[in-house]
């Protein structure tokens, strides 16, 4: 039986709008596809539900193979947790290569919308409550791309909308020509961690300034600011794994120093590094809740408390920066 916990789950408020979402969401990009153990995926998304994560973050091209995630979610939702739909906040996005041709990626009105089509189907759901474009696109009008999140959500396969990976500039303009179309933007997905700080650049100040939130991806660095790779490279690990996306290589001795130290400052903390990472994010109003990934249950419940001690000393924010790189 599920019984989320929303007594200790604590609830951020999504910008100027009136939707809270969970301090730690949970995104399915990697271990959800069909080459990944399902009872394991099932465990997780129950698990995290059941914590009171009411969050769950996918996109059309999540696997491996791409829509495997959708798929996989879609049935742990038809067989266990469809009775809960209206507790849920289940977001996806397109924009990266989903399918041949010159539709299958990037944000024409045609690919977003014949994509928004084909994870509604995946998943079994009638609506998504955020519909993101992934990527900016360098060579459709923003007007174009902008105008497909106002279809979605005015066709009723969305409630809200969001945009990642546009910088400052790109997303000032995103939230412009939304506002002249009557629609407010109501998150931003950037990719913000204690060692890649770009969204510091601009980008957080105007989501604060425009009402917008912030959902940050891979706030762990897949893993890095974790103590999973304290004494080498686990065989079940991201770096250790099939993964293209975190190569051994990644991990050297300067980096891992940086890791060594800020695991010792967690620890001064009384906390894991993986949840002073999360904390750090947490600390900062504009973050609505950060976007975690996982490959085992005690994961999620680790991050989970990491919403407990998000107040930092002036003293240790100075070593986290003099130790970002
Ligand atoms: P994280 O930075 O949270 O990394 C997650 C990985 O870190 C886990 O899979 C696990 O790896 C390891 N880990 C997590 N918790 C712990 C812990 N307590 N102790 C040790 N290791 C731990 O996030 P992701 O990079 O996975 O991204 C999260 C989500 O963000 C995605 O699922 C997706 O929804 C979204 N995303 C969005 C993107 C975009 O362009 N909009 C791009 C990328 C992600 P291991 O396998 O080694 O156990």
């Amino acid at each position: 039986m599920l019984n989320p916990d929303y007594e200790n789950m604590q609830y951020r408020r999504v910008g100027r709008s009136g939707l809270k979402l969970p301090s730690v969401s949970l995104g399915l990009w990697h271990n959800f596809g069909y080459e990944a153990n399902y009872e394991n995926c099932r465990k997780m998304v129950l698990g995290a539900f059941d914590m009171g994560i009411t969050h769950f973050d996918l996109a059309n091209n999540y696997g491996p193979p791409p829509g495997s995630a959708e798929s996989c979610f879609g049935r742990i939702l038809k067989e266990e947790l469809y009775a809960h739909r209206d507790e849920l906040i289940i977001s996806t996005k397109s924009g990266y290569l989903m399918w041949p041709g010159p539709y299958g990626e990037w944000g024409s009105r045609k690919q977003m919308l014949a994509s928004l089509d084909q994870s509604l189907k995946r998943m079994g759901l009638d609506y998504v409550d955020i519909f993101y474009h992934h990527r900016p696109d360098p060579e459709t009008p923003i007007e174009e791309s902008m105008g497909a999140l106002y279809t979605a959500v005015h066709s009723g396969k969305a409630l809200y909308v969001g945009i990642s990976n546009y910088d400052a500039k790109q997303t000032e303009e995103a939230i412009k020509v939304l506002k002249q179309m009557g629609l407010h933007l109501l998150i931003h997905q950037p990719r913000y961690n204690i060692f890649d700080r770009r969204p510091e650049a601009g980008l957080y100040d105007l989501l604060q300034k425009e009402g917008v939130g912030a959902i940050p991806y891979s706030p762990l660095d897949q893993g890095i600011l974790t103590d999973r790779y304290l004494n080498g490279i686990p065989a079940d690990s991201r770096a250790g794994g099939k993964s293209v996306f975190l190569k051994p290589e990644k991990l050297t001795d300067e980096l891992m120093e940086k890791v060594r130290k800020l695991n010792d400052l967690a620890l001064s903390r009384g906390q894991k590094l993986s949840q002073m990472a999360l904390s750090w994010l947490l600390s900062k109003p504009t973050t609505s809740s950060v976007l975690i990934g996982a490959s085992k249950l005690s994961q999620i419940e680790d991050a989970v408390k990491a919403q407990d001690n998000t107040s930092f000393t002036q003293e240790e924010l100075n070593i986290i920066n003099s130790l970002s790189v």
